[in-house]
């Protein structure tokens, strides 16, 4: 099959190291989700990729630790107070601390607590000084909550937070009443407070164009994210956004191996994530996933599936199951990787066949 020339030469770039620049990604991006193209980014990022990471996989867990009618309103979120449904629940500690042990259990290296936009301060610092004394060491804990000042970061890291998801969104400041110049200085206040900045090009749908997807990414190119990645958006019933629909996998893979290009030269960006967990996305250069539940626990009848009672995770935004530590394990095993990592880079537990979470795919 013939591949245009200008990709060809951009690819051939990659390959031998160089990593292409805002115009080379843009071009990229440009391309249609399903040309011989698109099809030759993502397997170039997937070679690139495993060849970077040791064909080692990452899974960080993720809790919603307080749930409301959110301020920030943003008009792709199920949270934003026009139009959700949700009540105010927190979840204790003890619940915290025991989804924790099922995704240490199920290989996750750390865990991310998300908040709304506006929350307890101290109740959250509070809460995770108590969880660093509680949940396995090797769990990472990590803050994914509002915008936040440099002493506030300061004492959630003497609190044991060792890292902070913040992102400057697609149209942030048009779909969101968040000013971009905020969420950058909180991005610049994480990385000089010394903790680990984690990030994504998010929430990406079908009416973003290359260009704005590319100035988004550009962010964790010029500053040093330790993780870079995509995630869709799913449309929201009753969400302002929510006529554009969703992209499709190849799409979202198609961004993933943009992102995996753009930073092949960053030694601080050690795995690249997507979100949602898939295998397409493991075959365009992403190594990470976000399992939503630990690991199953034998003792359950029938080895049920947490249900999204107790908490929030990105699936209630897809109104379907958790996707498990088990679940991404074998996806990671399908796509042929080979080991976990740990926090360092370094390969943990081999991936092998678990009699747990038998689906290939997100629900
Ligand atoms: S994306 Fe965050 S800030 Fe925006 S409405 Fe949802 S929870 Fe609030």
């Amino acid at each position: 099959m013939n591949i245009d020339a200008g990709v060809r030469r951009i690819l051939k770039d990659a390959e031998e190291g160089k990593p292409i620049n805002k115009i080379e990604a843009e071009t990229l991006l440009a391309l249609p989700a399903n040309s011989p193209e698109a099809a030759a980014v993502r397997s170039a990022a997937n070679v690139l990729s495993r060849r970077r990471f040791s064909n080692m996989g990452l899974l960080l867990g993720q809790i919603g630790v307080d749930m409301a009618p959110c301020e920030g309103d943003c008009a792709f979120c199920f949270f934003a107070k026009s139009h959700t449904t949700v009540q105010p629940s927190v979840l204790s500690s003890d619940q915290i601390a025991a989804r924790c042990e099922r995704f240490a259990a199920g290989g996750a290296r750390g865990v991310f607590l998300m908040t709304m936009h506006r929350f307890g301060f101290e109740w959250f610092r509070d809460l995770c000084a108590e969880l660093r004394r509680r949940i396995p060491p090797e769990l990472e804990i990590l803050a994914n909550v509002g915008d936040v000042t440099s002493s506030q970061l300061h004492e959630l890291r003497d609190a044991g937070i060792s890292g902070a998801y913040h992102v400057c969104r697609l149209r942030e400041g048009t779909d969101s009443w968040m000013n971009p110049g905020d969420r950058r200085a909180t991005i610049e206040r994480i990385i000089e407070a010394g903790l680990s900045w984690f990030n994504l090009c998010e929430p990406v749908g079908p009416e973003h164009t290359p260009a704005e997807l590319a100035e988004q990414i550009w962010m964790g190119v010029e500053l040093p994210c330790r993780q870079h990645g995509a995630m869709q958006r799913f449309p929201v019933p009753g969400s302002p956004l929510y006529h554009h629909g969703q992209v499709s996998l190849a799409r979202l893979g198609q961004v993933v191996a943009v992102v995996a290009l753009a930073t092949r030269a960053s030694p601080e960006t050690t795995s690249i994530a997507v979100n949602v967990s898939n295998l397409v996305g493991l075959f365009s250069g992403a190594n990470a996933f976000f399992p939503e539940a630990g690991e199953p626990d034998s003792r359950d009848a029938e080895f049920e599936r947490p249900d999204g009672r107790d908490g929030f995770t990105t699936a209630l935004w897809r109104q379907s199951n958790e996707i498990t530590t088990a679940d991404c394990r074998n996806m990671m095993l399908a796509a042929g990787f080979s080991h976990l990592m740990d926090a360092n880079g370094k390969p943990s537990s081999p991936l092998e066949p678990t009699a747990f979470g038998q689906s290939q795919s997100a629900h």
